[in-house]
């Protein structure tokens, strides 16, 4: 830190993203990118669009949003797409903040460092004895209420029917459900978003679409939480989402299918992997993400994941209360998959 730090930013803890370590091949398993490359569609529409890098890029990103619009049946003026949904996180954040945030106490770490940052008043509601968010701790609020549905890292989700408690019970709250995970098996609540002036709804295309290095992700609001949103990005970054990136993202739009059944595939390999982890003395929660979250019967998270590590399987851990023996392994490839439980079996077999 220099001496030239704003010192209101002395005591803030940054978010430690997962490690793309460059010193070898790894079989990364540690930040829940898609196994697959994106569809043949998203390069020839990305190279197309190279040629016009002198422009800048439609600050509305109008045939993205019409595109999005007419693939979720809604109106583009309910959709802003931004730089990642880490971005839009953050938009939120400032627009609804203010009047304090609430979140589970077990969740994506950026939820915390944006408070932190923007010195909110922060409220943490404690996940339930089987990790499960329950929605009676977020009725009565005003401000901002932030769930992930599938949660992170547990994988666990909530049902339509729970958010809508939330949503009848806090209607004096912005309630942002993010979806990051939710097409590997978790049930949206996009249809909610007519009947609910204060719902957002987060997606990002970084899982589910292979598209983790483009940046790009989307929010969806009544038109007027969407104005607010707006209000802010055009005061911070008019062009926040570059030109290869919208074209990537409409052409993402064009081959859903594809995509679609990438997910399913991430269904198969996660339901064998857990069995395979299942048999090997590993305890998972039913996730509903593209990840595994997972504890052995005896062996530490830290020591698997060392041991993992030299195996060079890199997988993830948080040094937090009430998980930190457990492992986030995103499911690869089946072939990836094969590797981990192999190694795992080395490991396990070899100290036991
Ligand atoms: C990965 C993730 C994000 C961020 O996604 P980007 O679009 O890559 O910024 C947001 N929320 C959750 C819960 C995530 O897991």
């Amino acid at each position: 830190m220099s001496r030239f730090l704003n010192p209101a930013h002395a005591d803030l803890t940054a978010y430690v993203p997962g490690e793309q370590p460059r010193d070898r091949v790894y079989i990364k398993l540690n930040t829940n990118e898609s196994p697959f490359p994106p569809s043949p569609g998203v390069l020839a529409a990305v190279q197309a669009e190279v040629s016009k890098l002198h422009l800048y890029p439609d600050p509305e990103a109008a045939e993205l949003r019409e595109a999005l619009a007419g693939l979720l049946g809604l109106e583009p003026g309910e959709i802003l797409a931004g730089n990642g949904s880490d971005e839009l996180l953050l938009l939120a954040f400032m627009a609804f903040g203010g009047r304090g945030v609430c979140y589970p106490d077990i969740t994506y770490g950026f939820y915390r460092v944006y408070a932190q940052l923007l010195g909110e008043r922060a409220e943490t509601a404690p996940l339930g004895p089987d990790f499960e968010v329950r929605p009676e701790d977020y009725f009565g609020k005003t401000g901002l209420v932030v769930i992930a549905n599938p949660n992170a890292p547990t994988g666990l989700c909530l049902t339509v029917d729970q958010i809508e408690a939330i949503l009848k019970n806090s209607p004096d709250s912005v309630v942002l459900i993010d979806e990051a995970y939710v097409a590997f098996g978790g049930e949206s609540c996009l249809p909610l978003l007519g009947r609910y002036e204060n719902l957002m709804v987060l997606r990002t295309y970084s899982k589910s679409r292979s598209l983790a290095g483009a940046r790009l992700g989307f929010v969806c609001a009544a038109p007027a939480l969407i104005e607010d949103l707006k209000r802010i990005k055009y005061s911070i970054n008019p062009y926040n989402v570059n030109r290869l990136t919208q074209a990537a993202g409409l052409a993402c739009v064009r081959d859903n299918d594809y995509y679609l059944a990438n997910c399913r595939e991430v269904m198969r390999v996660r339901a064998w992997a857990a069995q395979a982890l299942e048999k090997l003395g590993f305890e998972s929660t039913d996730s509903k993400a593209n990840f595994i979250f997972t504890k052995h019967r005896s062996f530490p998270g830290k020591l698997l994941l060392e041991k993992l590590r030299e195996k060079s399987v890199l997988v993830r851990r948080f040094d937090t209360p009430r998980i930190e023996n457990y492992l986030r392994i995103t499911v690869g490839s089946a072939e990836q998959m094969q590797a981990l439980v192999t190694a795992l079996e080395e490991i396990i077999g070899g100290e036991a």
